[in-house]
């Protein structure tokens, strides 16, 4: 099986500071959902894993969180396509949680439910701790410029500059304009 894995907020759907806390306000980003169609088309099996902490800072409760899965997953759906699962992580930064990336727990996770090594599939994120989780897991990790993205290359930026950071990954990721293009590329290679 072919696994990539996808971050939520800023790579499926637009981001917001103030959090996206009910399925009106999770709205996809143009191309999005067009682009996990086309991979699952391409045998990929498809996995989102975000880190969630309005859960646990109240911003929404689980019912919101599943009203916005549920549409992701009908939007999906009416590509003809699926999604193979969701994790996400619940827990806020203070609680030292194994899954809040840049922890690799959800990425274990992922490992144990499809009996697999994430090793070596693509791992598509708009965060430094997307790239971050990816990395230690030893995922191939792709930036897009969508939500954070843009933020995200000037700390990469920077980081190099700093001999002796942990942060340092430019290297070897590749950065796209949004998913679709980042699609354009898994599919073409
Ligand atoms: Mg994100
Ligand atoms: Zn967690």
């Amino acid at each position: 099986m072919k696994l990539i894995i996808l971050d939520r907020d800023g790579v499926i759907n637009h981001d917001s500071p103030e959090y996206i806390k009910s399925a009106e306000e999770w709205i996809p980003i143009d191309g999005s959902i067009d682009a996990i169609a086309r991979l699952f088309r391409a045998g990929f099996t498809v996995v989102v894993a975000t880190n969630q902490s309005g859960l646990a800072r109240g911003k929404y409760d689980l019912d919101d969180l599943e009203a916005m899965h549920e549409k992701l997953t009908r939007l999906v759906e009416e590509q003809g396509a699926e999604l193979g699962a969701i994790f996400y992580c619940p827990h806020h930064p203070d609680d030292k949680c194994k899954c809040r990336k840049p922890m690799p727990g959800m990425v274990d996770a992922i490992e144990a439910e499809f009996n697999i090594s994430a090793e070596g599939f693509y791992f598509v994120g708009d965060s430094l701790r997307d790239l971050q989780a990816a990395k230690t897991k030893g995922c191939k990790p792709i930036l897009v410029k969508t939500g954070n993205g843009k933020k995200t290359l000037l700390q990469l930026a920077e980081a190099s500059l700093q001999t002796d950071s942990p942060l340092i990954l430019a290297d070897d990721i590749h950065v796209f304009d949004n998913l679709a293009a980042a699609t354009d590329f898994i599919i073409a290679n």
